[in-house]
């Protein structure tokens, strides 16, 4: 057991200035709200293993919304109750956010539903936590301010780098921690342990995921694809069958498999040259996982987790246009820029950096990273007012011009909006004296 010093010791190491006097705070007003108040969870985790992390989880014995009402009162801050939960959100002034939860135990009154809550002690409420790692807790209070509370042997579980569940139903109550336990063994570096291992396997072979709705299940997947390199953790999940238990046409394949390293090798090379990413990486994963199936099963599987309509279209139809379009590629590379741009425009980000993935050749690839790095941004200057000046009534043929603008300008033939001016002047100068009538041009 760390003696309460090197707790503190290692809070002032670590911690931001904001942060620790934040929790300082905390503990001052537990003790004039009559309370106990514990940070608890990832918090104290990522604090032992020296992690980065921002996110107060709170707990109090006594009333968590009294007590977050109490102390937001001693600051300009915002309370968000959840009476039904007995918890709360602290926004402060600076939009910093505390969650604070008044201990509690759960009661599940069926497997895999969610469950029944009631008022408890601190013990109790680590009790219902996924793993021993996550069930530390530092208490606040002045008095015993730096306390480590350790009722689970969580610190032996992180020196030993194991993921060890609670207890034996664990799984059964709740089959996302199965997802959890994959994602943080690959986060942290960390194996299941044994008896843990056995626990999972069993709660699948009983087919607890029957039972687990399709929007939760989607929730913890995304989470997995979300962290820096999901392939790791993909693999455990199809080597406990996991996939194959949400659907069995969710099955991982050697060619998959090459295909997600190349996926995230796309990503970080597309973030690197993003300006500002707005790329979901999950859905880039994801549309690749389902590339084994059939139109119809892919669809079937993006039903059942619940995905928008515009993600099942992206991972079903818009990566078949993909698929088709990386073919004509491969036979034929544009040579024009502007051509590459009119088969490259219609694809979302997501998709391109599918195609960057999957393409055969690294000629393509790097065509494609041409498309989005310097093509896919580029716009005429111009505009319908400009077009308006030089004398041409506003109608359907404005969308041609800018179309052969912007063209020209994808092929490096203008370089300013003079050059643009100039050029649409000549079409129009061009149609003009082929017409033999200004008027036709209209
Ligand atoms: P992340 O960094 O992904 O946010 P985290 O563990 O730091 O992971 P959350 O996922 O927000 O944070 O969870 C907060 C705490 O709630 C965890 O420490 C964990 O103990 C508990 N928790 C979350 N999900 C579950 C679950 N399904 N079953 C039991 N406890 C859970």
């Amino acid at each position: 057991q760390p003696r309460t010093r090197d707790i503190i010791n290692l809070m002032r190491e670590r911690l931001p200035s904001k942060i620790l006097a934040l929790l300082a705070d905390i503990g001052k007003s537990a003790d004039q709200s009559g309370c106990n108040a514990f940070v608890v969870g990832g918090f104290v985790r990522d604090l032992l293993l020296y992690r980065k992390n921002e996110d107060i989880d709170i707990v109090v014995e006594g009333d968590g919304i009294l007590f977050a009402k109490a102390f937001a009162a001693t600051r300009q801050a915002r309370v968000h109750a959840y009476s039904k939960f007995g918890t709360a959100v602290i926004t402060l002034d600076d939009g910093f956010k505390v969650d604070v939860a008044t201990a509690r135990t759960e009661y599940y009154t069926a497997p895999a539903a969610l469950p029944e809550v009631e008022k408890s002690s601190l013990k109790a409420d680590l009790y219902r936590r996924d793993f021993t790692i996550n069930t530390l807790a530092i208490q606040l209070n002045q008095s015993r301010y730096g306390t480590l509370i350790d009722h689970f042997a969580g610190q032996k579980d992180i020196k030993d780098k194991t993921l060890r569940i609670i207890h034996n139903l664990s799984f059964v109550e709740d089959p996302t921690r199965i997802f959890r336990a994959v994602r943080f063994e690959s986060r942290f570096g960390f194996s299941i342990g044994k008896l843990t291992v056995r626990l999972i396997e069993n709660a699948i072979r009983m087919g607890v995921f029957k039972r687990l709705s399709g929007a939760r299940a989607m929730g913890e997947i995304i989470a997995i694809l979300e962290e820096s390199d999901p392939v790791p953790s993909i693999l455990r999940l199809h080597e406990f069958r996991l996939l194959a238990a949400l659907h069995p046409a969710m099955a991982l394949t050697e060619t998959t498999t090459q295909l997600l390293m190349e996926s995230r090798k796309a990503l970080d090379g597309y973030e690197l040259m993003a300006e500002d990413s707005n790329c979901l990486r999950w859905l880039v994963y994801f549309m690749v996982i389902l590339t084994p199936c059939t139109s119809g099963e892919a669809r079937e599987v993006c039903r059942i987790l619940r995905l928008a309509k515009w993600q099942e279209d992206l991972c079903v139809r818009e990566r078949q246009q993909a698929d088709h379009c990386l073919k004509r590629l491969a036979k034929e590379l544009p040579l024009d820029n502007s051509i590459l741009y009119a088969r490259l425009h219609v694809f979302k980000t997501e998709v391109l950096v599918y195609m960057m993935a999957a393409a055969d050749s690294n000629r393509t690839r790097k065509a494609i990273a041409h498309f989005l790095s310097r093509l896919r941004s580029v716009r005429p200057e111009i505009q319908g007012r400009d077009l308006k000046n030089l004398g041409l009534p506003p109608g359907p043929r404005y969308k041609k011009i800018l179309i052969q603008v912007l063209d020209a300008k994808l092929n490096g033939l203008l370089q300013t909006k003079e050059d643009e001016t100039a050029f649409v002047a000549r079409i129009l100068s061009d149609t003009g004296r082929q017409n033999g009538n200004l008027e036709l041009i209209k």
